[in-house]
């Protein structure tokens, strides 16, 4: 989300002239977006700041502008610590920004907007085509959270639920349709409690799916308990959705679910599971784990392998619990950071060879890659992903940006495959 939020942050300020440069010790003025899901968000702020003064020692000083959800949780202090730092804006309120350069560029005071200004953001954002020209494009469809695990900022960053409509989410899909965009992935910190005036995620799905250069559609991320079965059945009904779901669970433990306030169980979730996976076979999930929540035993880990090994997930994303201030489980007793420590790295082996057992199964299988572009300083290397997001990388002659095209893979690695092009013309997805 903070890529696309930097992007339109960049088609906001070309407005008032403001330029990427190449040569960064030559800016007029830097943004740094930044995230606070974990700790140390705010030292890379000063870190950041600092490694920006020592360029512009002995220059004229860049207008430095703090953006994201450390600016909106820290702003104050950033302020305060650091005079170097001209403007904070939070992630709902970088509308703001041409403003608050024009006004600094004037040798206004410090300017601090955190208000939660979602809809003025967004009424401004419509008003600004989104130049993105990727092959595979994000669109934020909803911001914010309602739900308060107890681990968690967002809802203290983002603030509460927010869906945009569904009328400015298809002409913002079209832009990047026109873009050159094949493949959109729609963001949201829970893209599936998406709700416009009982428009909901497969709705639009389903209308951004009849956009004809759009060949992909993808979302993140999901929440267990907002899975609807209009969702479910969008799985078996629309080939363009992809069948890779990114599903957090968090933990394998009941126990340490209900004291993250997950509102969902195992069973739940494995339920889930086999009901999407009964919508369309093909279906694979990659999931976010905090390993070393207050609380977690041995046996609480444990039960987190068995779910890793069950499902199979084809991507883990692990943490050790990193304590967020202001949400409740930072008052919550800490388990030993060396427990903690030995644990994550126990689950990432797994995790790992489960990776890479499911890569070694793809190789002398076909699939379809769409290409996003050509490798650097590699003559005639194409990067691609296949329908599960493996990313893939193919030779040949002719340019495949943006192509789709059926491939045979050769070889690989947990991280990268290799293929070869066996149909060179336009593939259909065979994901449902
Ligand atoms: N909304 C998504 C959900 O509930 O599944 C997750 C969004 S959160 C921005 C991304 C991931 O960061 C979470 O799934 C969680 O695993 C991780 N995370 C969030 N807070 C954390 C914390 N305090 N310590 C460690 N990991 C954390
Ligand atoms: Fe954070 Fe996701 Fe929980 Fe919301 S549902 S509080 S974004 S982890």
């Amino acid at each position: 989300m903070n890529e696309y939020d930097s992007n339109r942050i960049y088609d906001l300020a070309k407005q008032i002239d403001y330029k990427k440069t190449d040569n960064h010790k030559e800016a007029d003025c830097y943004v740094i977006n930044t995230c606070h899901i974990r700790e140390k968000a705010t030292e890379k702020v000063y870190h950041d700041v600092g490694r920006i003064k020592k360029v512009f020692r002995n220059k004229k000083k860049p207008i430095v502008v703090i953006v994201g959800c450390v600016a909106q949780a820290e702003g104050e202090i950033l302020l305060k610590e650091e005079k170097y730092i001209d403007v904070i804006l939070g992630p709902q309120s970088y509308h703001q920004f041409n403003e608050s350069i024009l006004r600094i560029e004037k040798k206004s005071k410090k300017i601090n907007y955190t208000d939660f200004e979602v809809v003025e953001k967004f009424d401004t954002l419509n008003l600004i085509k989104n130049s993105s020209s990727k092959v595979s494009s994000f669109l934020t469809i909803q911001e914010g959270c309602d739900k308060f695990c107890k681990f968690c900022v967002v809802p203290y960053t983002r603030g509460s639920e927010f869906s945009r409509s569904t009328s400015e989410l298809l002409n913002e899909a079209k832009d990047l349709e026109s873009n050159r965009a094949k493949e959109i992935t729609l963001l949201g910190q829970n893209v599936n409690a998406y709700n416009h005036n009982g428009e909901k995620l497969s709705d639009l799905i389903i209308n951004i799916s009849k956009l004809s250069g759009i060949k992909r559609i993808r979302y993140t991320t999901s929440h267990p308990i907002d899975f609807t079965d209009d969702l479910i059945k969008a799985h078996s009904s629309c080939h363009k959705l992809m069948p890779l779901i990114h599903l957090p669970v968090q933990s394998g433990s009941n126990k340490i679910l209900k004291s993250m306030n997950r509102k969902h169980t195992v069973e739940d979730y494995l339920e889930l599971i086999n009901k999407l996976k009964k919508a369309n076979p093909l279906i694979k999930f990659s999931s976010d784990f905090i390993i070393g929540y207050p609380g977690e035993t041995d046996y609480d880990f444990d039960l987190t392998l068995k779910l890793l090994r069950e499902v199979e997930f084809i991507n883990s994303y692990s943490f050790v619990f990193s304590a967020r201030p202001g949400t409740p489980a930072a008052k919550f007793k800490k388990i030993e950071a060396s427990v903690a420590k030995y644990r994550l790295m126990q689950f990432q082996r797994i995790a790992e060879d489960i990776k890479l057992k499911y890569k070694k199964s793809l190789i002398n299988k076909n699939t379809t890659v769409l290409f996003e572009n050509k490798m650097k300083n590699k003559k005639d290397e194409y990067f691609g992903r296949d329908e599960f997001s493996n990313p893939i990388i193919v030779r040949a002659k002719h340019n495949l940006e943006g192509k789709i095209r059926k491939i045979k893979i050769i070889s690989g690695n947990q991280n990268t495959l290799f293929g070869e092009i066996i149909e060179q013309d336009e593939t259909q997805e065979f994901a449902a």
